[in-house]
């Protein structure tokens, strides 16, 4: 059972970000080549409240704050960090999440399962805990990590990535008065692409205001809010004329054969993304899209990840990697495998005012991978009193 006096609200205070800065220091060091294990592992979940920058509006809701699942693993005086967060679109949040790990027996299996054995470590995971992405997420991020740390090697050359070659990421707009849609457009100017959340009757007001200012070029989300296929083509032929290059989910995730009609009309390619939740959407997607977002969050974890996206390679499907609004934990977990996708949208950490650690960088929007073990994270201090 939990031992619920272990679990720590992180509310963006400086000393709760102070205290994970230290332990995570206090465990760099032991970030050797590999050894026998010894001793049991110890498995702890937490929910991380973060402070967006701007009130972040999509279809689908609006809010200051979100709530995320950082994990920790420790074992053999190494500590790993993974980071899920709850996806509402598929009834998940931070607080059932923690009260499923409650009642489950995922302490006691990772207490005493092989971290080096993961597949069949994870495997497990996922058969004693249906859905819960987010959970499964952090802790397939904090095993990840854990390995890299301990094998001394930053993730993606455990996985034989090529770091140099990591795709731009883009930074997202989301749907706001026309006013700040300039400002955040004026703000996003390092980004060499823009990806411009739509889906509504302000589409039409909201490009115009991010074309006012820039003539980059730009990827919209609709999120599932364009309702027919009719509409959705009137809205695609509008936006391609105005320098949009693909579009995600321009319909609701299950009208497939509405999907398939739209793409063979369409002028710029289409994503699925709320469509495309498990490896198993992949094969009957490949049909009715050109691509397919695949997010950490929302398939339970980078080897899962992972999976999907040689899945989707097979079926002949672009892949982009996105991202839910995160920390630096999530988002790091993601741009390890980075150098395998067409597109990324991992901007989740730079929507938010009280990143607790720092990983991955983006100048002028390359994604810039840390040559440092595991997702290479390093904690910022003092982050939630106020620091920038
Ligand atoms: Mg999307």
């Amino acid at each position: 059972m939990m031992n619920s006096g272990r679990r720590e609200f992180l509310v963006g205070t400086g000393a709760a970000m102070a205290i994970l800065g230290r332990a995570r220091t206090a465990n760099a060091g032991a970030a050797t080549g590999p050894s026998k294990s010894t001793g049991a592992g110890q498995l702890s979940v937490e929910v991380m409240r973060l402070k967006l920058r701007h009130t972040w509006t999509t279809v689908m809701s609006s809010s200051d704050y979100r709530e995320t699942i950082l994990c920790r693993y420790s074992k053999d005086g190494v500590t790993g960090l993974g980071e899920g967060a709850p996806i509402k679109r598929y009834d998940e949040n931070a607080k059932d999440a923690l009260a499923k790990f409650d009642a489950s027996p995922l302490r006691a299996l990772f207490q005493s399962g092989d971290p080096w054995r993961h597949e069949s470590l994870l495997g497990e995971m996922a058969r004693l805990m249906p859905g819960q992405y987010a959970l499964k997420a952090a802790i397939s991020g904090a095993i990840a990590d854990w390995i890299g740390q301990r094998l001394g090697v930053p993730l993606y050359r455990y996985f034989g990535l090529d770091p140099d070659k990591t795709p731009i990421t883009t930074m997202s707009i989301g749907i706001d008065t026309p006013e700040i849609t300039r400002k955040k457009t004026q703000e996003a100017a390092e980004f060499p692409v823009l990806k411009v959340k739509v889906g509504l009757d302000t589409d039409e007001a909201t490009i115009e205001a991010v074309r006012s200012v820039t003539k980059k070029p730009l990827r919209v989300d609709a999120n599932e809010g364009w309702k027919s296929k009719e509409q959705a083509l009137q809205k695609l032929n509008w936006l391609a004329d105005r320098g949009v290059e693909l579009c995600e989910q321009p319909l609701p995730a299950a009208m497939l054969d509405e999907a398939r009609w739209l793409r063979g009309k369409s002028r710029i390619p289409l994503f699925a993304d709320e469509a495309c939740k498990s490896i198993h959407d992949i094969p009957r997607l490949a049909e009715a899209f050109d691509g397919v977002n695949i997010k950490l969050d929302k398939c339970g974890g980078i080897f899962e990840a992972l999976r999907m996206i040689h899945v989707a390679r097979a079926h002949k499907l672009k892949v982009m990697l996105g991202c839910m609004i995160s920390s630096s934990v999530s988002i790091a977990a993601a741009a390890h495998l980075s150098p395998l996708v067409d597109y990324a949208d991992l901007d989740g950490g730079l929507l938010i005012a009280n990143d607790p650690y720092r990983s991955m960088t983006a100048p002028a929007g390359k994604i810039t991978l840390p040559d440092r073990p595991g997702l290479g994270l390093i904690p910022v201090e003092n982050r939630g009193q106020g620091h920038p």
